[in-house]
């Protein structure tokens, strides 16, 4: 029930550093020094630093196994996984949570929120903000009737390109056949987004994770099943059909 959580009006009314504590407390001390160095005259040529932003999205995180694992991987981008169920969006701050007490200094660009991604993406993120976005084994939602509860559907990859870096990644990945032949289909059809090609996910530390990081993707795995990945990248401007 959507009821039970806030949404924000505005992506700027959404307080990150409450997701990433020391991450904004590292940059509260510099800007504190950098402004100690001025003197106290910040003239026009004092550039702030940028604020950091997130920039990596796990849609429907499920117990987060992608995210602590991109988290160690790109330990300087902020990333967020986004799942619907409470007891499992818990479960997944908890688990942040006592990882960077083991390991302090580790974990602290990864956060994950209770929210329903296929409805509210634009309360929080701005146009162009996000370089990756993850869909690992999200449900299949198998009957006709339901398909339009699917979250990669044209509509929303028209919000997901908006939200989406010229040039960021859009990953897929799923063991259910019909629905990897949907989601390949949606992309390939929408003017906005290009194939990524096997030489480039070769070369990407993050497609390497497609399979095996995820809760569902383990499980997969152990039951010896096959997966279907389909990425695709955000193009600047429509192509030509
Ligand atoms: N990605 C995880 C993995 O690979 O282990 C979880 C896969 S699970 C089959 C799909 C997840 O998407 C579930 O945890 C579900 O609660 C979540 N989910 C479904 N619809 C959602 C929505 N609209 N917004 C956020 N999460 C959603």
């Amino acid at each position: 029930n959507d009821a039970e959580f806030d949404v924000p009006t505005t992506p700027e009314d959404v307080d990150w550093s409450e997701h990433y504590p020391e991450v904004y407390e590292e940059l509260e001390g510099r800007q504190q020094q950098q402004q100690g160095g001025e003197a106290g005259a910040p003239g026009p040529s004092s550039s702030a630093p940028e604020q950091p932003a997130v920039r990596f999205l796990d849609i429907g995180c499920g117990f987060g196994g992608l995210l602590v694992r991109l988290s160690t991987l790109y330990p300087d981008t902020l990333m967020l996984g986004m799942e619907i169920r409470d007891k499992v969006s818990a479960y997944v701050r908890e688990r942040i949570a006592a990882l960077r007490r083991e390991q302090p200094g580790l974990y602290r660009n990864c956060s994950v929120l209770r929210t329903n991604a296929m409805k509210y993406l634009p309360n929080y993120f701005r146009k162009g903000q996000l370089t990756k976005m993850f869909f690992l084994f999200p449900d299949p939602h198998f009957k006709a009737a339901n398909h339009r509860r699917r979250i990669i559907n044209t509509q929303l990859l028209t919000e997901y390109a908006h939200l989406l870096a010229p040039g960021g990644w859009l990953y897929t990945i799923t063991d259910v056949p019909e629905l990897g032949e949907w989601m390949r289909a949606k992309l390939a059809a929408h003017r906005l987004y290009e194939r990524v090609s096997e030489e480039e996910l070769e070369a990407d530390p993050a497609a390497g994770l497609l399979v095996l990081s995820s809760e569902e993707g383990q499980k997969v795995a152990r039951n010896g099943g096959a997966t279907f990945r389909n990425v695709y990248r955000r193009l600047e401007a429509p192509r030509e059909l």
